[in-house]
């Protein structure tokens, strides 16, 4: 008997799915989900087979030809009830969060207010639909192009914002006109079914949004479903790749958002208290488990170096570390116990590498959770191009400082990493700042601001191996990526055409 079947005999509850408007059992498999603060099976989680996946997309099919109809504002209306109902409900789906992911309340709380943004954006779908129109574009000839939703769309997410990055994408795709299938993270599954059930509260119909829990091969059934039409994927940069490759062979249009290795760069200019303020929210907010988090702290110049790292560790030693839902705490535990041993895996390879590992977070003892998956906040010093802790994402609270003697080589080793999600400046130089903006290879860049996550009505999305696909999400990319032009070209009155036929190609 495996472990999971032990633990289902045990009488834990088992999350099913959402489907047609209502909670559903469907696939005989199953996953543990666990309270990483206390290290013990939470719930278990439903595992979608074949024929849960046939019911989503059957319920998806059936809701697409009304909705579609539905006028935009009427779309809109539902969504803006949703919205309230999401801020009435916010203590209840941040708890959840916290539960599952571990992350602290207020970080729960902050990263669902960036997912309600998106929600308001798409409150406003009237004027992102309203499509183009060029009168006169020949004699008596009037031509448009209007936006039509692409059918049933999936959105597949990762366990590090069970609640935001789902709404970076299904507000603005059904808000578009498109039924939804969403596959979140099998880690934290509890927070969607709950988004689910809001959405019907607010009066979208049965089938438009749908909620189908699953693993790895939960995503090759989704990727191999012909009714299936796009697919917006985040997640980590292998299997953005692969999805990409395997989704855009089989003939959807696919987004797929993968993994970061985030660089800030403190210039001898640079006011240090506030870029270590900064850091400290970036690098260990969230136990590191962030794809907009700064692990790579890029120092120009010994002087600065060594004042960023007094502080850091000054700062680090004021953090409080314990369960996430004790509001009092700054960081929570990492995700599952396999997340914590890669990270440890890191802090070893980084010290057989030669760097200095200024604080080591392994000496972290929570008093009453020494099962939960913690680690303390990690700073490496030293560090250099070659060292795995510098090429791989690690994604756990290590801070990575590295010592350059110019901006240009700062900028050199952003441009040269594989990945380009985000990086930020600090510095008081405008010309400086001005210089990293236009060059530097990265798709979301701050000044002075770690995290420069893109308000709703811009759109999110990174370089190089850091996305693939064409479009970012959310903001005005996502109405494209969820949306297929259509152009129209007519004629009135259609009678009086000329008898003599044009053989030529028609021009104005
Ligand atoms: P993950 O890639 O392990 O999982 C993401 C999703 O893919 C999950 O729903 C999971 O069930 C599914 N999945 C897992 N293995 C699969 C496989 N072999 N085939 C098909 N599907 C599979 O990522 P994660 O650990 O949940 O999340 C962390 C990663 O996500 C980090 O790399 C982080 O940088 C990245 N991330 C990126 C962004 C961004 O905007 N670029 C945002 C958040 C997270």
């Amino acid at each position: 008997m495996s472990s999971l079947e032990a633990s289902a005999e045990d009488g834990l509850p088992t999350l099913g799915h959402f489907i047609g408007g209502k909670e559903v059992s469907g696939g005989t498999r199953k996953a543990e989900v666990f309270n990483p603060a206390t290290g013990e099976v939470s719930r278990m989680v439903s595992l979608a087979d074949a024929a849960t996946l046939d019911s989503a997309v059957q319920a998806a099919q059936d809701a697409y030809p009304a909705w579609r109809q539905t006028p935009p504002q009427k779309r809109a209306q539902i969504l803006f009830r949703f919205k309230q109902l999401l801020e009435q409900h916010a203590e209840e789906i941040c708890t959840l969060i916290t539960l599952e992911h571990g992350k602290v309340i207020d970080d729960a709380h902050g990263e669902l207010s960036r997912g309600i943004e998106v929600v308001e954006y798409a409150c406003g779908i009237s004027e992102l639909l309203k499509g183009e129109f060029s009168k006169n574009a020949g004699p008596d000839i009037d031509s448009w192009s209007e936006f039509q939703p692409l059918g049933i769309v999936a959105g597949i997410t990762p366990f590090n914002f069970p609640a935001m990055v789902p709404m970076w994408m299904f507000p603005l795709a059904i808000a578009c006109g498109n039924t939804f299938i969403l596959k979140p993270s099998e880690r934290d599954p509890s927070a969607s079914i709950r988004i689910a059930r809001l959405l019907s509260e607010a009066g979208l119909p049965d089938g438009v949004f749908n909620v189908v829990n699953g693993d790895a091969d939960t995503v090759q059934l989704i990727l191999d479903e012909k009714r299936i039409q796009a697919v917006s994927f985040v997640g980590s940069t292998p299997i953005a790749e692969s999805i990409y490759q395997r989704g855009t062979a089989a003939g959807k249009r696919v987004q797929a958002l993968g993994g970061a290795k985030n660089h800030a760069v403190i210039m001898p200019d640079a006011d240090v208290d506030n870029a270590v303020s900064a850091l400290m929210g970036a690098a260990y907010g969230s136990c590191g488990e962030r794809c907009m988090a700064i692990s790579v702290a890029v120092c120009v110049g010994d002087e600065v170096a060594d004042a960023v790292v007094a502080r850091l560790e000054e700062r680090i030693g004021r953090m409080k570390v314990g369960p996430g839902i004790n509001a009092n705490n700054d960081m929570g535990p990492l995700v599952t116990r396999a997340a914590l041993q890669r990270v440890l895996h890191y802090l070893e390879e980084g010290q057989q590498q030669g760097a200095e590992l200024v604080v080591d977070g392994r000496d972290l003892n929570v008093e009453g959770f020494e099962q939960g998956f913690f680690l303390g906040p990690c700073l490496f010093d030293q560090v250099t191009r070659g060292m795995s802790i510098y090429q791989d994402e690690i994604f756990g609270p290590v801070l990575c400082v590295m010592r350059v003697d110019s901006l240009q080589q700062a900028m050199e080793l952003i441009n040269e990493h594989e990945y380009g999600n985000g990086t930020c400046l600090f510095t008081r130089d405008g010309e400086s700042a001005r210089f990293f903006t236009d060059n530097i290879q990265v798709g979301m860049v701050g000044i002075n601001v770690a995290l420069p996550v893109p308000v709703a009505s811009q759109s999110f999305g990174g370089w190089k191996r850091s996305l693939f696909g064409d479009l970012y999400v959310y903001g005005p990319d996502a109405i494209r990526f969820y949306t297929r032009r259509k152009t129209m070209t007519q004629r009135w009155p259609a009678s009086k055409i000329s008898e003599k036929t044009h053989y030529a190609f028609p021009s104005s």
